[in-house]
C-alpha cells in the first residue's frame, strides 16, 4: 500500500456479489444478497482502518468483482463516497466501475456516473446468445447492446467492454460479428479475453467428463492474432496483451498499475495489496472472515509475503512483456544493479531469432507473436535470473 511511495496509487475494491455464478469464472463471488448491508458495512469500517494506516495519494479507483452493479445504486454511491472521504484522491483520477449488461440499468450508470465513476467496463463477452449460455452468463446480447448504448449516452470519459472469444463451437465469422457489433458501439477500451479453464470451475469439470470439444490451440492462436490485427485496423491501440485502448488517453491507468508494478491497495474480500517495492498482502477470501475480522477492528489480512529480489526481477519480467511498452533496460539496472542485456543475453538472442522480442529505444518489446507466447518468452528470461 502507498503508504510512504512517492508514486500515486491505486485502490481496488472488491464487490463480492453476483446474480448468478458463471461456469468458467474462478473469481471470488456468492449470490448471498441478504449480505449486501453488513459487507458495505464492513468495507467502510475496512477503508476506515485502512486510511489511518496509509499517508500516499491516490490517482485510481477500480471497483471490480463480483459484479458491483447487483449492488443497489445507493450502496455504491455510499462506497464511492466513502473512498473519498477516507483517502487522499488526486483530483483527475480515474474510477473505474465494473458492471453487467443485466444489472447496469439506465438508473444504475446515471448513479455511478453522478457518484463520480468517470470509466464503466461493461462485461458483454459475446453478442452471440449461444455463446453466452454456454458460459453461463444470464444476460442476452440485446441487454449488452441497451447497456452499452446507455453508458455512452451518459457521457463516461471512458466505455470499456469484456469480450471472451475461443469458446467451443466459434467460428472466425462468429468472432468477427462480435467485433464488428462491438466497435460499432463505440467503445473507448476493449478487453478481449481468450477462454482459459480455470482449475475447480463447472466449466473445467465438464471438460474433463468430455462434455465439449474444447477449440483446437491453432485456432485460439488465429483467434488472438485475428482480434489484434482487427482492432489494430479500426484504431484501437494493442497495449497489453488482452486490452486495447482507443489511442493513449483511454488505456485502463489502474491496470497499467499491476504490470509496472506501481503501489495499489486492495479491499474488500479476497482483495490484493501491493506496496510498490516488495511486500504483497491479500484479504480473507471468504464473506464471513472478512466481516468478522473487519468488526473485531482489525485490517481483514488472511497473509502477505516479502518478495526477494530474484522474485522482484521475475516480476518486473512477466509483468512487462505482458504490455507494450515492454522491459525498460534502464529501469531494469536502475531498481536492481544488474544490466539487463548481460544478464539475459542468451534469452534475449534466442527470442530475437524466433520472432517474439523486438529492441526498443529503452529495451525489449513484446511482438504480437510474444504476447501470443508470453509464458514462452517469459520463462526463458525468467530461467536465468540467479
Ligand atoms: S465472470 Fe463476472 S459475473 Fe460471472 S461469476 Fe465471475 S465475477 Fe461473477
Amino acid at each position: 500500500m502507498p503508504a510512504d511511495s512517492l508514486k500515486p496509487g491505486g485502490i481496488y475494491i472488491h464487490i463480492p456479489f453476483c446474480a448468478a455464478r458463471c461456469r468458467y469464472c474462478d473469481f471470488f463471488s456468492t449470490t448471498a444478497f441478504e449480505r449486501a448491508d453488513a459487507f458495505v458495512d464492513a468495507l467502510l469500517r475496512e477503508m476506515d482502518l485502512l486510511s489511518a494506516r496509509v499517508t500516499g495519494a491516490f490517482d485510481t479507483v477500480y471497483i471490480g468483482g463480483g459484479t458491483p452493479s447487483v449492488l443497489s445504486p445507493g450502496r455504491i454511491a455510499r462506497i464511492i463516497g466513502a473512498v473519498f472521504e477516507n483517502f487522499r484522491i488526486l483530483p483527475g483520477a480515474e474510477v473505474s466501475v465494473e458492471a453487467n449488461p443485466d444489472s447496469a440499468s439506465a438508473a444504475w450508470l446515471e448513479s455511478a456516473r453522478r457518484a463520480g465513476v468517470t470509466r464503466v467496463s461493461i462485461g458483454v463477452q459475446s453478442f452471440d446468445n449461444r455463446m453466452l449460455a454456454f458460459l453461463g452468463r444470464i444476460h442476452r446480447a440485446k441487454q449488452a447492446k441497451t447497456a452499452v448504448a446507455t453508458a455512452r449516452s451518459l457521457e463516461f470519459d471512458s466505455v470499456s467492454l469484456d469480450i471472451m472469444y475461443g469458446m467451443p463451437g466459434q467460428t472466425d465469422d462468429g468472432l468477427c460479428k462480435d467485433l464488428e457489433t462491438a466497435i460499432s458501439l463505440l467503445p473507448d477500451h476493449l478487453s478481449c479475453y481468450m477462454l482459459s479453464y480455470e482449475k475447480g470451475t463447472p466449466l473445467s469439470r465438464a471438460l474433463a467428463s468430455h462434455e465439449f470439444a474444447p477449440l483446437p490451440d491453432e485456432n485460439c492462436r488465429h483467434f488472438f492474432e485475428k482480434v489484434s490485427r482487427f482492432l489494430v485496423d479500426n484504431g484501437f491501440y494493442h497495449y497489453e496483451i488482452s486490452n486495447f485502448a482507443k489511442g493513449r488517453g483511454h488505456v485502463c491507468r489502474h491496470n497499467i498499475k499491476y504490470w509496472e508494478r506501481a503501489p495499489y491497495a486492495g479491499l474488500g474480500p479476497s482483495a490484493h495489496s501491493y506496496d510498490g517495492k516488495s511486500e504483497r498482502r491479500w484479504n480473507f477470501s471468504d464473506l464471513d472472515s472478512y466481516i468478522t475480522t473487519v468488526k473485531e477492528g482489525e485490517l481483514p489480512v488472511q497473509s502477505f509475503e516479502k518478495l526477494s529480489v530474484q522474485q522482484r526481477m521475475m516480476e518486473a519480467v512477466y509483468l512487462g512483456f505482458r504490455t507494450s511498452a515492454g522491459v525498460s533496460a534502464e529501469s531494469f539496472r536502475s531498481e536492481f544493479g544488474v544490466g539487463f542485456d548481460s544478464l539475459f543475453l542468451p534469452a534475449i538472442e534466442q527470442c530475437n531469432r524466433d520472432g517474439l522480442l523486438e529492441r526498443s529505444d529503452s529495451g525489449y518489446t513484446p511482438t504480437l507473436r510474444g504476447m501470443l507466447f508470453h509464458e514462452t518468452l517469459a520463462l526463458r528470461f525468467t530461467a536465468l535470473i540467479p
